[in-house]
This record gives C-alpha cells, sequence and structure tokens, in this order.
C-alpha cells in the first residue's frame, strides 16, 4: 500500500512540480486546478459506510465524500480522493503526503496534539456488536474470548481500556468490513465499533447485532483533519463550507440521503 501511495504521489508530484514551476517536495504544494481554485489531496477511509464506501454502482459515496464534495464546489477547490483505510489515512496527513483527511475521525484530546480538527460535523460513540446468533448480551460474557478492533480508532482505544477489567484478548483489522467478516465466521465473538457507522451496517444486513456501548466514555464527534499548524487554510475552507451547507439545509440532506434522517 505504501508503495501504491508512494506511486500515486509521485504521479501528482509531477504534475504539481510542472504546474507551479518547481518548489517544494511534498502533497502540501497543492496544484492550481483547472477552474483557477486549489486541488487538495484528501485521504479517507475504505468501508466505513455510511461515511464512505464503494455502491452498488461500483461508485465510492458517503457522507463525509458528498460533505467534502460539496464544501469543495461551495468554496472553490477541487478533491482528490484517496482511500486509504482510517490508520493510513491519518499517517498520509502526519506524513504531509495528503493535505487533510475526511474519514469519521473523532476529535480527540490526544489527536489535537498532532492534527487540527474543525469544527465537529457528526456525532458518535463507541458500541460492541456480536453475530446476530450469538448468547453474547454485554461485556462480562467477554471473558475469556477473542474481540476485534480496527487499528488506530476510538473502538480499539475503547477495547483496550477494558480488555483487563473483563478478560478478553483483541485481534486487529485495518478495514471495518474485514472486522464484522471475523465476528460473522466467529474467529473473534464480538467488535468495537462506530455506533452510527454499525447500526448502518446491521441494518443493511451485515449479520451483527448491538449488545453494549460506551457512551459515556466513548462520545465523540467527527472532523475533518489536517496536519497541526500546517493547513490553516484549507481548514477554513472546511468550516466557512460546512457552515453554508448547514444554512442551506444541503448537510441535512446529505445525512438524509443516507441515514434516512438527520
Ligand atoms: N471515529 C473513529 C476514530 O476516529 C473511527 C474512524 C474510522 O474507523 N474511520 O477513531
Amino acid at each position: 500500500m505504501k508503495k501504491f501511495l508512494s506511486l500515486i504521489l509521485a504521479g501528482t508530484l509531477a504534475l504539481s512540480l510542472a504546474a507551479c514551476g518547481g518548489g517544494g517536495n511534498t502533497a502540501e504544494q497543492s496544484t492550481e486546478a483547472a477552474g483557477g481554485g486549489e486541488s487538495y489531496i484528501i485521504a479517507t477511509d475504505t468501508a466505513f459506510a455510511p461515511f464512505e464506501f464503494t455502491d452498488a454502482n461500483n461508485e465510492f459515496v458517503g457522507i463525509d465524500v458528498d460533505l467534502m464534495n460539496a464544501i469543495a464546489e461551495d468554496q472553490g477547490f477541487t478533491v482528490e480522493w484517496r482511500s486509504l483505510g482510517f490508520d493510513a489515512a491519518m499517517a498520509a496527513v502526519e506524513s504531509g503526503q495528503a493535505d487533510g483527511c475526511i474519514a469519521g475521525a473523532s476529535i480527540t484530546d490526544k489527536r489535537k496534539e498532532t492534527y487540527d480538527f474543525s469544527e465537529a460535523y457528526y456525532d458518535s460513540y463507541v458500541c460492541v456488536a456480536v453475530a446476530e446468533n450469538s448468547d453474547i448480551a454485554g461485556f462480562e460474557d467477554l471473558k475469556g474470548q477473542k474481540v476485534a478492533a480496527k487499528t488506530g480508532t476510538m473502538g480499539a482505544e475503547c477495547a483496550e481500556s477494558l480488555k483487563d477489567q473483563y478478560g478478553y484478548e483483541i485481534t486487529y483489522f485495518d478495514q471495518s468490513d474485514m472486522m464484522y467478516q471475523d465476528v460473522v465466521t466467529g474467529n473473534t465473538v464480538a467488535c468495537f465499533e462506530d455506533q452510527p457507522v454499525m447500526a448502518y451496517n446491521c441494518q443493511q444486513g451485515n449479520g451483527l447485532k448491538i449488545v453494549a456501548d460506551q457512551k459515556d466514555d466513548y462520545s465523540t464527534p467527527y472532523g475533518f483533519v489536517v496536519l497541526k499548524g500546517q493547513n490553516a487554510e484549507l481548514l477554513e475552507k472546511f468550516n466557512a463550507g460546512l457552515k453554508s451547507l448547514k444554512d442551506s439545509g444541503k448537510y441535512d440532506e446529505i445525512v438524509a440521503k443516507y441515514t434516512g434522517t438527520n
């Protein structure tokens, strides 16, 4: 994946350098887009429905995708998408290979040491799901079992924080869909995931059901992410665009399109 990313970035850089006449050696050097606006490389997750996922028509869609594209249109910039996985997307921002990340990223104090976040755009909290036919009804039933979590996420942090108390082991995954499948198959008996994402996927028939949550300790809204102190301009554009979409009703429209509510 890293090699693949570098290849894409090498291509982008070549274009970027040609457009700017040299200078700079990271993706932070944005290209001038056709309409005269900036073009930003935005990293995201792979399978995190309803925020980003590939739909039945093989199109990459979701609340984050539509939101970012609408904000770009509102603010006059263009987006070059990189669907990398959550941990890789955050790493791409940290290393300067992407200008920003929108991937249902929870705004936390710890992350604020490395990143700047936009205004919050969606509320979320961590929940635990098990196979539909499982007898596991809550944390107490996880003793001596293996559970699944996604690397670098709040779900993983939550799983780690309760590991000793409830006596389970954690298996890590890079992608949510792989994690769900592992629980359906029965290798792990439960997984930790963001509630809005799990609720959506259960409804879509992923074979899981929600049995517990950590609403009090792991409620964190989502924000758009840039590298700390490095991209105030993009962050301002995101916030201004978000406000304008909220004022116009477009934000509600996008959320309703994917969740049926707002
Ligand atoms: N909201 C969670 C976090 O920020 C998970 C994000 C994701 O998996 N895309 O850690």
